[in-house]
């Protein structure tokens, strides 16, 4: 499965893709130095809408994708065509879209006494990130998230299975 490092300015495709359960560092602080080493030590795919980044990692041989979209379902797209990444619907491999880390699914009662009261009402599955124990359900924002996903596989090369 591929690794990502997504560079700053794309936070929201950092969430989805460790929505879609790829694992994805974001840099916030770090410098693109130690991005660029990090992705080259940890066989990472540098995304960045930076050219001179993208330029950086060719001389590096560090594998990089140029994203030249601010639209997520581009961006999206752009991973597909090119990567053809496959496009599991969550849960399936679901990572933090926090921390990166991976969700682990819960016991309603184990965690009952964390959500909203409504929520508790409504939902039967939840998912707890295992580092930072921020909890998942499948609500509208998840809906939205994976109704992104599924125009984003609309009209794109990829003909992989869900
Ligand atoms: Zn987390």
């Amino acid at each position: 499965m591929n690794k990502f490092y997504a560079d700053s300015m794309l936070g929201k495709l950092t969430r989805f893709l460790r929505f879609l359960g790829y694992d994805t560092f974001y840099r916030r602080e770090e410098s693109v130095e130690k991005m660029l080493e990090t992705s080259s030590e940890d066989n990472r795919i540098v995304l960045s809408k930076s050219k001179d980044i993208v330029n950086k990692c060719s001389k590096l041989n560090v594998k990089s994708l140029f994203i030249l979209s601010n639209d997520i379902i581009h961006q999206l797209k752009a991973l597909y065509d090119t990567l053809h990444l496959e496009m599991a619907l969550p849960p399936r491999n679901t990572r933090c879209s926090m921390c990166n880390n991976v969700l682990v699914e819960k016991n309603k009662q184990e965690i009952i006494k964390f959500i909203p009261k409504g929520t508790a009402n409504h939902y039967d599955r939840f998912w707890q990130c295992s580092a930072c124990g921020k909890i998942y359900w499948i609500g509208s924002h998840w809906r939205d998230i994976e109704k992104t996903i599924i125009e984003a596989k609309v009209g794109c090369n990829y003909a992989g299975k869900r």
